[in-house]
């Protein structure tokens, strides 16, 4: 192995979050290539016997499986942890296995959580459907109202978990606030930070013990691969998540890991420029539908809290319409630029109806509880140029009366 300057904490300790982005994690092997090589090997071989011993006792450095370790993967980890301000981070197969990893290898049969109701479908269905099946006993609340969050709390209680801005309603949850109540109460705070990645909100900085991400969304951004990423203290990725995630075997592939370190490159460029973008068409549309939720505008209840914890207000808002789901897959049917798509972060604007598409798996009668309600859209704006998405939007909402 040549240079890993990227990967020497004395030396990253002073690059800057732009710098991390690029060379955060870096290790160039014995050819010196500019680019992180992908390392696409299963296992590893040794020099001799005792080598093979040794570093299976974990007494020389090395690899030996790429269940557990890979030169590709090991640098995407690196460089999450570097940009999120994290001592360290375990990279996943997607970022449901980020979160089911994280999530499981905490609680027990007996353990109580308390999760924020207004969560991605995925997440939903862990606290819905599968954490009631192995007793684990989960209460939902109003992540907005944070008093809900003491109130929820039992002796064993052992995990906060929510999403903010969360999906698809754009409901913003006070960080600071609810991880002071974990922590006063010993209780390990989660937060899924895949809408606005450590590029616009830094939740360890608020107090969260974990952050947990979709690696798939922002990180990649332009909707090639699946990738997830669980980031903590070194104590709790060493003495919790790993021995979790090794031997489940949620791994991600060093392919997908060397897409998403190529895509963290332009996160931060990326990640502004959708920002303003979504303002701008977001604006075209207040005062064209019914309502336009994004935390980033004033009309929005939660602004003021948003942009004291977000940087930017990110690429994704929802729109409602009025009337139904007649005029939500209307105006979807007339779009000639925008991709109707349930993907988000992308570089691309893609349009979703969640009552039909990501929350169709949801009772109706669960969907209206969280704001979902047949004409509302979700919208991913991304790097085009904002006059023909508004040019675009234009057209299709006046195909259907509006
Ligand atoms: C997409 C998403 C997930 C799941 O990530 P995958 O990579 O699709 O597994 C979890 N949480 C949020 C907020 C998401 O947007």
């Amino acid at each position: 192995m040549k240079r890993k300057s990227g990967q020497d904490p004395a030396i990253t300790r002073n690059w800057k979050p732009a710098t991390l982005a690029i060379r955060g994690g870096t290790a160039r092997s014995d050819f010196g290539e500019t680019s992180e090589a992908i390392f696409m090997t299963s296992g590893y071989s040794y020099e001799n016997a005792e080598e093979a011993a040794a570093r299976f006792r974990g007494d020389t450095p090395g690899m030996t499986y790429s269940r557990l370790q890979n030169p590709t993967v090991e640098m995407l980890e690196k460089r999450i942890a570097l940009m999120e301000g994290a001592e360290s981070c375990r990279a996943t197969a997607s970022g449901m296995a980020a979160m089911s990893v994280a999530l499981l290898s905490m609680l027990s049969a007996g353990d109580h959580m308390v999760a924020g109701k207004i969560m991605f479908g995925s997440n939903r269905w862990l606290t819905d459907t599968l954490f009631p099946r192995y007793g684990i006993e989960v209460t939902l609340v109003d992540s907005h109202e944070t008093a809900q969050w003491e109130a929820a709390v039992r002796p064993n209680t052992k995990v906060f978990f929510f999403e903010t801005p969360a999906n698809p309603s754009m409901q913003i949850s006070d960080i600071k606030g609810i991880c002071d109540i974990a922590r006063a109460h010993g209780i390990i705070s989660i937060v899924d930070n895949a809408f606005a990645t450590s590029a616009l909100q830094r939740p360890m900085e608020m107090g969260a013990d974990v952050v947990c991400y979709s690696a798939t969304k922002l990180m990649d951004g332009q909707g090639r691969v699946l990738a997830g990423a669980i980031c903590s203290s070194e104590q709790m990725i060493t003495e919790t998540i790993l021995p979790f995630h090794r031997n489940v075997g949620a791994t991600l592939s060093p392919f997908n890991a060397w897409v998403v370190l190529k895509g963290l490159e332009t996160l931060d460029l990326r990640a502004h420029r959708q920002s303003e973008n979504a303002m701008k068409v977001a604006q075209f549309l207040e005062g064209r539908v019914k309502s336009v939720l994004y935390p980033g505008l004033e009309s929005h209840p939660h602004h003021k809290l948003a942009m004291q914890q977000m940087v930017a207000a990110g690429p994704i808002f929802s729109i409602l319409l009025g009337g139904g789901r007649k005029e939500a897959h209307g105006l979807l049917d007339g779009l000639n630029l925008i991709d109707i798509s349930n993907n988000i972060g992308d570089s691309r604007s893609l349009m979703t109806h969640p009552s039909s598409t990501t929350h169709f798996g949801m009772s109706e009668e669960a969907r209206l509880a969280v704001g979902i309600t047949e004409d509302m859209i979700r919208v991913n704006i991304g790097l085009e140029d904002a006059d023909d998405l508004i040019a675009d939007l234009d057209q299709a909402l006046t195909g259907i009366g509006l």
